[in-house]
């Protein structure tokens, strides 16, 4: 196989180094971090006051976790390290209850994380020769600009066309010749059933590849994709925290993801015990970020579940891969790409006063995607036979959730006490998808 390489020195730089060019960004990034409410206290409290008293990547170990809680508790500013009028752009997490999870970045930050997505990109085999539709939000989500930008770094001509309208998405991959494509996995299914339906010729198009992330997929879906769409399917991995996309990607190898190890320090722990776990076995995610300024963040637990290869690959990359993501280590949903946790749903319908005590979050798949239903129970005061209250009640629950977790669910309302009570730890959530993962 001809591999390309975005940054050869880099990606193939021998572990000695890498692990050297760690440490000195590594103490950078503390310097960073001393500059921020939240490390500065957090640090103060393990007697870390200066870079300097890091003096190996073991000395890591020393600074306690921080977690989507801490995030939220610093939000707006705590984990600022520079001047306001220095902050270029913010993003967010898709998952939040209430508080956002917020990012921060200058220019500079901006431009290292277009780096490593342009890497992921490249690795791939795209060059400016490729046209690039990117059929993921844009907004505070980072899948749309972060891919956005990588692919410009690289000279594609990227089409913005965003998620969702299949029929504009296939006008656009006419009209334009759209080579290369980045959804979630589930889009690219119900993009290819649309195709179908529609009549649409996969002759009739250019496609080569598709980058697919922002979810769990199994090797299967990976499979039936590229064979269905006649295409090269790479996962995608990155989260918010982390800048976005660009954080562990697949190459031509297509057996684990490389996670760029200049850019990130990853630990794998074991989530019960916080140990970490030997090589080769599952854990959760630690992640360090080690290319940004304007928001340092160490040590983040992502609450992703994975494990490392600790074979050389055959592409001769040196940075470490994971294994496709396979779950979560707490209670977080993840519905067509949009994360949803079990609490931002029980939030909002428990502010609903004509609710009452008992629901049920059913998550399940409807065709290729992923369907929400709530089921919630009304207050033994209200009338099931009279149906315009009702629809009316239906409407605003559900209007309320889409504005709170930016999904729209289907809502289903039963009479007082006819949903199933559990005995114990009450079962709220049904997630009947297949796990094939
Ligand atoms: P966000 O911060 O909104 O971008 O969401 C990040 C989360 O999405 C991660 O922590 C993962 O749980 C999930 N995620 C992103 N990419 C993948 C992937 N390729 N496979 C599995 N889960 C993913
Ligand atoms: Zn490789």
């Amino acid at each position: 196989m001809n591999f390309q390489y975005w940054n050869p020195q880099i990606e193939k730089m021998p572990r000695p180094e890498l692990e050297a060019l760690q440490l000195e960004k590594l103490k950078a990034e503390i310097g960073h971090a001393l500059r921020t409410p939240f490390y500065k206290s957090r640090l103060g409290s393990v007697g870390i006051k200066s870079p300097d008293e890091i003096k190996t990547l073991d000395d890591l170990k020393k600074i306690p976790f921080t977690t989507k809680h801490d995030l939220r508790e610093g939000f707006p500013y705590g984990f600022l390290s520079i001047p306001k009028e220095e902050v270029v752009r913010l993003h967010a997490s898709s998952g939040t209850t209430g508080i956002p999870t917020t990012i921060y970045f200058n220019q500079d930050d901006i431009k290292r994380w277009t780096g490593y997505v342009a890497r992921c990109i490249f690795g791939t085999g795209c060059d400016k020769h490729d046209v690039f539709q990117n059929m993921i939000t844009y907004g505070l989500f980072t899948g749309g600009l972060g891919f956005h930008q990588g692919g410009e770094e690289i000279g594609m001509l990227v089409i913005p066309s965003g998620a969702g309208n299949t029929a504009r998405q296939f006008k656009l991959m006419q009209d334009f010749g759209t080579t290369v494509l980045h959804a979630t996995p589930s889009f690219l299914l119900h993009v290819e059933s649309k195709m179908r339906e529609a009549g649409i010729k996969r002759e009739s198009l250019a496609l080569k590849r598709a980058f697919a992330g922002a979810e769990p997929y199994s090797e299967d879906t990976r499979r039936r994709i590229e064979n269905l769409l006649h295409i090269d399917v790479y996962n995608s991995y990155g989260l918010s925290e982390m800048n976005g996309p660009g954080v562990a990607f697949e190459c031509q190898c297509k057996n684990g993801l490389h996670i760029w190890e200049d850019g990130y320090i990853a630990e794998i722990i074991n989530p019960d015990t916080l140990e970490p776990v030997k090589d080769g076995e599952t854990g959760e995610l630690v992640l360090t970020v080690l290319c940004r300024e304007a928001t340092p963040i160490l040590r983040y637990r992502t609450r992703d579940l994975t494990a490392f290869y600790t074979e050389p690959c055959a592409c001769g990359r040196t940075h470490r891969r994971l294994r496709r993501i396979t779950g979560r280590s707490d209670d977080m949903l993840i519905i067509n790409g949009v994360n949803v946790f079990p609490s931002q749903i029980e939030e909002v319908i428990m502010g609903i006063k004509e609710v009452g005590n008992n629901y049920l979050i059913v998550v399940e798949k409807e065709g290729v995607l992923d369907r929400l239903t709530v089921k919630t129970e009304v207050g033994a005061d209200i009338f099931m036979d009279d149906a315009r209250p009702l629809n009316a009640l239906k409407e605003r629950i559900r209007e309320t959730l889409q504005a709170s977790i930016s999904i729209s669910p289907r809502v289903e309302l039963h009479e007082s006490g006819s949903l199933p009570v559990s005995e114990g730890k009450a079962v709220r959530v049904k997630d009947t998808r297949p796990k094939d993962v």
